[in-house]
């Protein structure tokens, strides 16, 4: 029997809470041993103010988890593969594509494992649509990724800065699951962001992408939607149609709903996290960055209405 292994949860918020800690415990094989948070502190675990801390007063610790905004992760990754610990990056990795390529180089000097995480792409519903777009032949996807910020991100004053993401904080994760469906490359033609004027990030944008093979993608985000958001990807094939929805755990072929399997986003992610831990390896695909890096290049940025929150 090999001893569970013990993380360290750094960045106690929203999806620490939502997700981390039930599926932590719920998961064989890991443990929590601690927490760093500036404000929050967890039950029954050793709780420290911030990374340095938490790797100075545990030594046993074999991995932490970094839950903070995107703009704080690449120090704490850097600090804890260095201390040889094994790290589990929240989406999106990093802020820039060049700081998560170089922390994927790092932990391979380390010697220890890297996990970019990408929760979407362990939704129900993703693996059975991605044997679906490579058992036809890829016409167009149409992506509508809308929902209203003021449900999902109250008071994220973060995510409206520079390195925030703004609208790109989901629509990344419909674009990971893209990455994931379609294996054939994809490059961003053309861009049109959206950015209030009292705010650095995008409210809205329209993206125009395209495989290698010439398939067109059309992409919607907007954080303007009220009432129940749309996280669809619909896809027209040669013969057929699919429609992922519901961020990836419902899909109808050719108006056929299909059965699906249980919601297990994050349970689904620690395994993956201890097989490649045990497996020596790490899995870092800055394909879901890199498009939005590309967007916010030959973006054309539009100012809109202030927002207020
Ligand atoms: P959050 O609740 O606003 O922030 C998480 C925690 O990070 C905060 O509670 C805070 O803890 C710490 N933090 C905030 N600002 C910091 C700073 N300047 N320096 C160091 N630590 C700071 O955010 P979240 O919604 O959990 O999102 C965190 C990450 O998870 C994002 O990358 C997001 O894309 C991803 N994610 C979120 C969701 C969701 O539904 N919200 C879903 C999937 C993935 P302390 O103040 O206690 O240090």
């Amino acid at each position: 029997v090999t001893a569970p292994l013990r993380i360290g949860l750094v960045g106690v918020g929203k999806i620490a809470r939502d997700q981390h800690l039930p599926a932590i415990a719920g998961t064989a094989g890991v443990e929590l041993a601690a927490a760093a948070s500036r404000h929050a502190k967890l039950p029954e675990v050793a709780n420290y103010p911030d990374l340095a801390a938490m790797l100075a007063g545990e030594p046993g610790l074999d991995a932490v988890a970094l839950c903070q905004p995107p703009r704080f992760r690449y120090e704490a990754a850097k600090a804890a593969l260095t201390a040889g610990k094994h790290v589990f990056l929240e989406k999106p990795p990093g802020v820039t594509v060049s700081e998560v390529e170089a922390l994927a180089d790092l932990a391979k000097d380390c010697g220890v494992t890297l996990f970019a995480s990408w929760h979407s792409r362990y939704a129900a519903a993703v693996a059975q649509a991605r044997d679906w777009v490579e058992a036809n032949n890829l016409g167009r996807i149409s992506i509508q990724w809308k929902e209203d910020v003021r449900h999902w991100h109250p008071g994220q004053s973060w995510i409206w800065e520079a390195g925030g993401f703004g609208v790109f904080d989901p629509g990344i994760n419909a674009l990971s699951i893209l990455t994931e469906i379609v294996q054939e490359p994809i490059r961003v033609i053309e861009a049109r962001l959206e950015v209030p004027s009292n705010r650095a990030a995008p409210i809205a944008a329209a993206l125009r992408l395209e495989t290698i093979g010439g398939a067109p993608i059309e992409v919607a985000f907007d954080w303007r939607q009220t009432g129940p958001q749309s996280w669809d990807i619909a896809v027209e094939a040669q013969p057929g149609r699919m429609l992922l929805s519901n961020g990836g755990n419902a899909i109808t072929i050719d108006g056929q709903p299909q059965p699906v399997g249980k919601e297990d986003e994050y349970p689904a992610m620690y395994r993956r996290f201890l097989e490649l831990i045990r497996s020596g390896q790490s899995d870092v695909d800055c394909r879901p960055l890199r498009l939005v890096a590309d967007a916010f290049l030959c973006g054309r940025q539009i100012p809109t209405s202030p927002f207020e929150d």
